[in-house]
């Protein structure tokens, strides 16, 4: 994917009009519920006593449970289909919430789905999101380890195979920006939604929080700032890597601005994403994160997840107890799903039948 150099970077690149325009443009095949309900959470917000929550229920948006990947495969799965493919192959973690809604896709649009899954930190128990994808009949191979770095080798074998066996096999590919980029569309897509979501309270977003990895972190503050909004983009990345997110992050603005056709780029420095929240490692819950599951559901009655959800709240609620939010402000928190791995992590939960106490 070519990247031009110098790009617009700052004021407003479009409007919400026509970056619509530009998104209808691009291949997608209609997977989700959308748009996503925008929730008030009043008595999350007077339990923290901060700045004023909204919740973006991405966790809501349809096939086997929903989550932030819909949205990413709606112009993934358009780009399988362009290509004439009758088989997707992914991979990731045995907990995979973008597999099991790959499965979910897949079923529903006729297509087979072949999952290359590392042991991760739960190993393979066939319960959450693992069970889900066998339910959806995905065809999985479980290889040994945490790394996710040995997937592409896993991928393109997996692919060769079926190719071997008469199949036309399109590769989900890790960590390439062309799949990134194509994935990140789907979160441009949420910021012109949430946007015209917030103009019709008579709104605007401060901040957004999100758990993010890259793609979702890239998709919104590309939306945000071609806009040019002023709205706060902060990731709370889940996963400790060697690789600097902020020029991931920025070069995937790049791939999106080039699928887009949009003159408008974005700076390392222009992210906003911290590991502060991650705890010994990915998929292991926090205290933070467990307190965090709780206080969500009990005032609430929103469900987090393990891996993200819970550790980006983690995150806004410290934001919010340090005053890096202030009073008054208004932040929107993206639930980005996850929720069918909670049931994979009950013990982790270190939940009695009742609690003495209450
Ligand atoms: C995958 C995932 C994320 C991270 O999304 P990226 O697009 O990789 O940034 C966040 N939350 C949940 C629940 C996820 O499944």
């Amino acid at each position: 994917m070519a990247t031009s150099t110098a790009r617009r970077l700052d004021g407003v690149a479009v409007s919400p009009a026509a970056l619509q325009a530009a998104i209808d443009r691009l291949p997608r095949i209609r997977l989700g519920h959308l748009p996503t309900p925008l929730e008030p959470c009043p008595r999350l917000t007077s339990a923290l006593r901060g700045s004023e929550i909204f919740v973006k229920r991405d966790d809501c948006t349809g096939l086997a449970f929903g989550g932030n990947k819909v949205r990413q495969h709606e112009f993934l799965f358009a780009a399988a289909r362009e290509a004439g493919a009758d088989t997707v192959v992914l991979g990731a973690g045995t907990q995979s919430n973008w597999c099991r809604q790959a499965s979910a896709a897949a079923a529903k649009l006729g297509l087979k789905v072949a999952l290359v899954l590392v042991h991760g930190v739960k190993g393979p128990v066939l319960q959450g999101n693992l069970l889900l994808d066998r339910v959806m009949g995905a065809d999985v191979t479980i290889v040994p380890g945490t790394d996710l770095e040995v997937l592409p080798e896993h991928l393109e074998a997996k692919a060769a195979e079926l190719r071997a066996r008469g199949r036309k096999p399109y590769v989900f590919g890790w960590a390439d920006l062309k799949t990134q980029a194509t994935a990140a569309v789907g979160y441009v897509n949420a910021v012109v939604e949430l946007h015209a979501q917030l103009a019709a309270l008579g709104r605007s977003a401060d901040a957004i929080y999100v758990a993010g990895f890259d793609v979702t972190p890239a998709g919104l503050l590309f939306g945000v700032r071609a806009l040019g909004l002023k709205t706060r983009v902060v990731a709370i990345n889940p996963l400790r890597t060697s690789v600097d997110r902020r020029t991931e992050i920025a070069g995937i603005c790049g791939g999106i601005a080039d699928l887009l056709g949009i003159d408008f780029g974005v700076r390392p420095a222009d992210v906003t994403t911290t590991d502060d929240y991650i705890g010994e490692a990915y998929g292991l819950l926090t205290d933070a994160a467990r307190e965090a599951i709780l206080l969500a559901g009990r005032t609430e009655g929103l469900i987090l997840d393990p891996v993200y959800t819970s550790k980006a709240m983690s995150g806004l609620v410290d934001h919010i107890r340090k005053g890096e939010l202030r009073n008054g402000e208004t932040v929107v928190f993206i639930h980005t799903g996850g929720t069918p791995a909670l049931f994979a992590y009950a013990e982790d939960l270190e939940l009695g039948l009742s609690d003495p106490d209450r």
